[in-house]
């Protein structure tokens, strides 16, 4: 089969201590601690086999998300600018869907022509994490496309644990392709469910929200916040092709944080005119810019309000924590997808049309192209650009 794989070397940086599960597994916790000098490219690899447990897919759909366009980009030493879990060789690609096409012999739920989205966070069920319900924080912790192989491939492997029936969303729309296409979006959407709907307590219906960032997982949070009955959903972003797929989502209030600054104004001025100086009940920073962020979400926190980080950024961020005091906020971050019937739920969403994160794709690559569908997301105008042998 054709797949697409990342390759490097195993060089930890002198300093980097490296802990027992990566001196025997050579899994970099810290991946652009460790590996360097990295390759990626679509190579031919034997059909892969299943174990009891395991079904087979063909591959529908997988999108492109920000690790895959920083895993193979390399810093002055020539190490991965990617700083989370990796292993390599590895396939890449971890948002996807597909057709199965094989099932183990111990595989109960699923059979032959079953359209399933996959779970991307593979835990043990057994740590001492796992074992108070953190699934995403396992201490055995596998990332689909990662850490493990993923599915920027025509085929992919999955235990049936982290299989998620998808043939409703077919029967509703009338076509299985777009149904895969939908199943691979559950990915980011599961981030955004988890940090607001879990992590963040939920979106109280009648409340305003602020979503800072309007990529993938920050148009994900809108179209939540929608469907969870928000009454009034602000959207930012410097992209203005971004602020129009905010608008598709489900967004009542859309501004270039940019533009408004050209103008004397910003983003607390313009939500506060906007809500009779109320404020947002749940803000969403999935724009990974606190230094920027920040100084206008704490103005425009409401009395009790919740602010859910989602964006990553490395380093040291300066925040005024005053106000979090002063109007009785919290604030949360989260991770990842698993627990907590996150996948199923969004799933349910798409399922009856609550929410339909299709309008969010930007691009269709065909499999060979997947490096170009790498290259064309990092234009950052992109909502989601999807790779399928398919296409
Ligand atoms: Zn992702
Ligand atoms: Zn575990």
């Amino acid at each position: 089969m054709k797949c697409y794989v990342l390759e490097g070397e195993w060089s930890p940086k002198e300093g980097y201590c490296l802990n027992e599960r990566e001196k025997r597994d050579h899994r970099a916790a810290r991946g652009n601690l460790v590996w360097k000098n990295l390759r990626a490219g679509i190579v031919t690899r034997e059909d892969p086999q299943i174990r009891d447990d395991e079904v087979l897919i063909r591959v529908g759909a997988c999108g492109v998300c920000g690790s895959d366009m920083h895993a193979a980009e390399m810093d002055d030493e020539g190490y991965t600018k990617f700083s989370g879990h990796l292993r390599l060789p590895v396939i890449m690609g971890h948002e996807f869907a597909g057709e199965v096409v094989e099932v183990g012999k111990d595989v109960k739920d699923y059979r032959v022509g079953d359209l399933i989205a996959a779970e991307q966070i593979r835990w043990c069920g057994k740590c001492p994490s796992c074992r108070i319900g953190k699934f995403n924080n396992c201490y055995e912790l596998e990332e689909i496309g990662l850490s493990a192989d993923g599915a920027f491939s025509e085929y992919a492997v999955v235990p049936e644990k982290y299989c998620c029936n998808i043939n409703g969303i077919a029967e509703l729309l009338g076509n299985k392709q777009a149904a895969m296409e939908a199943g691979a979006l559950s990915e980011p959407t599961g981030v955004a469910y988890n940090g607001m709907m879990i992590n963040g307590k939920g979106v109280t219906p009648g409340s305003h929200v602020a979503v800072f960032g309007s990529g993938p997982i920050g148009l994900a949070a809108i179209a939540l916040a929608r469907a969870a009955g928000a009454a009034k959903v602000f959207a930012f972003d410097t992209v203005n092709e971004k602020l129009e797929l905010a608008k598709k989502v489900g967004a009542d209030f859309t501004y270039n944080p940019v533009e408004l600054a050209k103008q004397g104004s910003s983003a607390a001025d313009a939500v506060m005119e906007d809500t009779a100086g109320i404020g947002c009940k749940m803000i969403v920073e999935a724009a990974g810019n606190p230094d920027r962020t920040y100084p206008d979400i704490v103005q425009l926190m409401s009395i009790g309000a919740n602010v859910v980080q989602l964006g990553m950024r490395g380093g040291l961020s300066q925040i005024d924590l005053t106000p979090f005091l002063i109007k009785g906020c919290a604030f949360t971050g989260s991770l990842g997808t698993a627990g907590n019937a996150i996948i199923p739920s969004v799933l349910r969403m798409m399922e009856q049309g609550n929410i339909d994160m299709r309008k969010i794709i930007t691009g269709r690559y065909h499999l060979d192209l997947t490096a170009e569908a790498i290259e064309d997301a990092k234009s950052g105008v992109h909502g989601k650009i999807l790779v399928s042998q398919n296409y």
